[in-house]
């Protein structure tokens, strides 16, 4: 299973994928993870992208399809990969497609999180005060909430097309990990539908009519 957490920054993806990890003990595969984690080993990667990543711009292709590409021969044999923050830009979704078909497998969902621009700018002033991250100020987010409708949200079409996007309107319904749980489990049956599944849910019931 290849699922990509799909939705612009501070749409909650991390969040979402951990409890993934924990329910379905699938991989989490975040670029912005790893490249925190370069920074903060004080190694030459990390030194090249700091200033990238405080400005709101978009780390380089090669350097994020290279950990990507790292990551998924270390953890080889994982039950499943959930994409988090990548890919990024059409480069990197084609980069995505081209590793995942070298191992024989493919993208198989693409979950978008639907959340308004001013609910995002509420949650990362939060979340500046419960991680301090530099690039969560909202000048900084303003600039990667264009980037993110510059480059990122063109792949929706793509994967549109393909039949395997599922969005989950979060203004709609808060808990949206439900409405996640239940795509996964109908994940055979990701149909040739050419457009996206919409998803308005109210309640348990109303979640599994939704995903069968
Ligand atoms: P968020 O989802 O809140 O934007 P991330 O942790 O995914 O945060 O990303 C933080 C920063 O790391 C981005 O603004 C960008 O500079 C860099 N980054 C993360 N993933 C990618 C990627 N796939 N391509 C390019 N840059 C990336």
């Amino acid at each position: 299973m290849n699922l990509i957490l799909f939705g612009p920054p501070a749409a909650g993806k991390g969040t979402q994928a951990k409890r993934l990890v924990e329910e379905r003990g699938f991989v989490q595969l975040s670029t912005g993870d790893m490249l925190r984690a370069a920074r903060a080993s004080g190694s030459e990667l990390g030194e090249r992208v700091a200033q990238i990543m405080d400005e709101g711009s978009l780390v380089s292709d090669e350097i994020v399809i290279a950990l990507i590409d790292e990551q998924l021969e270390v953890q080889a044999g994982a039950p499943g990969f959930i994409f988090d923050g990548f890919p990024r830009t059409v480069g990197q979704a084609e980069a995505l497609d081209r590793l995942l078909e070298s191992r024989g497998e493919a993208v198989n969902r693409v979950i978008r999180i639907l959340v308004d621009d001013d609910k995002l700018l509420s949650r990362v002033t939060q979340r500046f005060e419960e991680q301090g991250r530099k690039d969560d100020n909202p000048e900084t987010f303003s600039k990667r909430l264009e980037k993110y409708y510059e480059d990122t949200a063109p792949l929706v079409p793509i994967y549109a097309e393909r039949g395997i996007l599922v969005e989950v309107d979060v203004m709609l319904h808060p808990a949206v990990f439900r409405v996640l749980q239940g795509n996964l489990d109908g994940v055979a049956d990701a149909g040739a539908e050419h457009r996206p599944r919409h998803l308005v849910v109210e309640g348990p019931v109303a979640v599994l009519a939704a995903v069968v």
